[in-house]
């Protein structure tokens, strides 16, 4: 593979190639004005590249080949699990009578969708603790504004709908922003020295504008809130609502549940823990779970088991599925349904591993993270160096202090040594910190080799000339090192439709 720029698309675009060509079928040809008026027509030709199947197929698996993924190898990128997907998931996504189903098709002609969209909401409600769910929101960031509009809704219909939102200083930078979103101030509590929310400093800003807490459960230093069931009375204690951030769901599958540590609102990433990797702007699914009592404000419609005369049912005497809009809905938070085929994938996972498999999951992720975090004591910094949950956090401050080698140049090195690079620089409230998940899909051998080249890469730092090597790093990938700050600052996003 050389290191040539790969042209784009339009640039071998040449006039008149195309990917395949139809024989004609003899319907003698119709002038396109009688077919659709032009007043529904677009005048200006559409900018497309035409290239033939060979140069199609050349440059999209050229650039395949200049990418890191999952299915390449590990990929260590802390609060995301990026774990392997086994491949028989998207067999079971691309079944005909799933995939090719259309969204607004009638109730009667797709039974098996409904079940399937009932089955997994039973199964997300059993694993989470919940009473019911959505399955409509796209991504975590999305269910979090669905979570924070379900408590906007019980608080309006309680009398008022409230001010504030509680978050962690740690907390994952959707949860701000979502805050933000949902119309709430967000009010930072600190982190204590064993790494969990400071309760006392709870306790201090709880009042009766506050609608609710957002908390990631294991937080994001991979450490499982201790006090996590007073925190629950504290904020209940006031009126407020508690919300569990379940995108680190890998960590405790089966072993335990939101509902029982006394949360209201739950939201999942079924393409973080339950199939469909999600790198690169892939398609998610946040569902998001309730307690009863919000039960009545879920998005709508929902898919639900039929009783015959109509009426929603109970459990599995139903004979059928349907479709109803709960009494004081929010209304849709997705044009459709949600993402179908990750509910799809997330099913067949679900059902194939059995709950006794969903709790290996949690306790092979943790050991995992555990292993790696034992093997790696002393050669970087860990913070909070007790046992953690899936993932732990490293700092390379003193590195950085000692050598200059910064958390950013050891992420850079990695990439050459075969592994994706951890998220660093996250969570904000440790400095240099690279934020290690190696899931539970990694082999001891796998884990030992990044171990290794993390240990390589240290050592390589103290030796000389080690910070400037460092500092280019990387050398041998497709895309040296690039100006990560220039394309937010600079945005440039224009495409000309237009000039053909
Ligand atoms: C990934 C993640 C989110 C956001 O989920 P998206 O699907 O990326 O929107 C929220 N919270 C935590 C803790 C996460 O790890």
């Amino acid at each position: 593979m050389g290191r040539d720029p790969e042209p784009t698309i339009f640039e071998l675009s040449q006039p008149g190639r195309s990917a395949w060509q139809l024989p004609t079928t003899g319907i003698p040809d119709r002038p396109l004005d009688d077919l659709i008026p032009p007043i529904h027509r677009r005048m200006d030709r559409v900018r497309l590249a035409e290239v033939s199947e060979r140069d199609l197929v050349g440059h999209f698996t050229r650039l395949s080949h200049r990418q890191f993924s999952v299915d390449l190898g590990a990929y260590p990128l802390g609060s995301c699990t990026m774990k392997y997907n086994p491949k028989a998931f998207d067999l079971v996504a691309g079944i005909p009578g799933l995939a090719d189903v259309h969204p607004a098709a009638p109730a009667r002609c797709t039974q098996g969708w409904l079940e399937l969209m009932v089955e997994i909401e039973e199964a997300l409600c059993e694993i989470t603790g919940m009473a019911a769910g959505t399955l409509q929101p796209s991504a975590g960031a999305a269910g979090e504004l669905t979570g924070l509009s379900l408590m906007r809704a019980w608080h309006t219909a309680e009398g008022a709908p409230r001010r504030k939102v509680i978050i962690p200083d740690s907390s994952h930078g959707t949860n701000p922003a979502s805050v933000t979103l949902g119309g709430y101030e967000a009010v930072t509590v600190p982190t204590d020295e064993r790494g969990c929310v400071d309760l006392e400093m709870l306790r201090k800003v709880l009042d009766e504008q506050v609608a609710g807490m957002m908390l990631t459960n294991p937080n994001t230093l991979g450490l499982f809130e201790e006090q996590i069931v007073e925190l629950a009375e504290a904020v209940h204690g006031v009126g407020g609502l508690m919300y569990y951030d379940g995108a680190n769901m890998n960590a405790i599958l089966g072993v335990t549940r939101p509902g029982d540590m006394g949360f209201d609102i739950v939201h999942l990433n079924l393409h973080k823990t339950f199939a469909t990797p999600h790198g690169g702007g892939g398609p998610g699914s946040g569902p998001v779970l309730v307690a009863d009592r919000l039960v009545p404000f879920l998005p709508g419609p929902r898919p639900v088991r039929l009783a015959t005369d109509g009426s929603q049912a109970v459990a599995s005497e139903a004979p059928d599925f349907g479709w109803m809009i709960p009494e004081r809905s929010i209304g849709r938070v997705h044009s459709w349904h949600g993402n179908s085929m990750v509910l799809a994938r997330a099913l067949a996972y679900i059902l194939v591993n059995g709950s006794d498999g969903l709790r290996r999951i949690a306790e092979l992720a943790v050991l995992n993270a555990n292993w790696l975090r034992v093997r790696l004591d002393g050669i970087l910094d860990i913070p909070f160096d007790r046992p953690c949950m899936h993932e732990y956090v490293m700092s390379a401050d003193s590195l950085q202090h000692e050598t200059g080698v910064k958390a950013l140049d050891i992420a850079k090195r990695l990439l050459e040594e075969g592994f994706h690079a951890p998220t660093i620089y996250f969570p904000l409230i440790v400095h240099e910190a690279l934020m290690i998940e190696p899931t539970e899909t990694e082999s001891m051998q796998t884990l030992e080799a990044l171990a290794a080249a993390i240990e390589r890469i240290v050592a390589d730092s103290r030796a000389p000339g080690g910070q400037e090597r460092c500092a280019e790093a990387p050398y041998c990938t497709p895309v040296r090192r690039v100006d990560e700050a220039r394309a937010a600052r600079h945005l440039i996003a224009t495409f000309d439709a237009r000039s053909s």
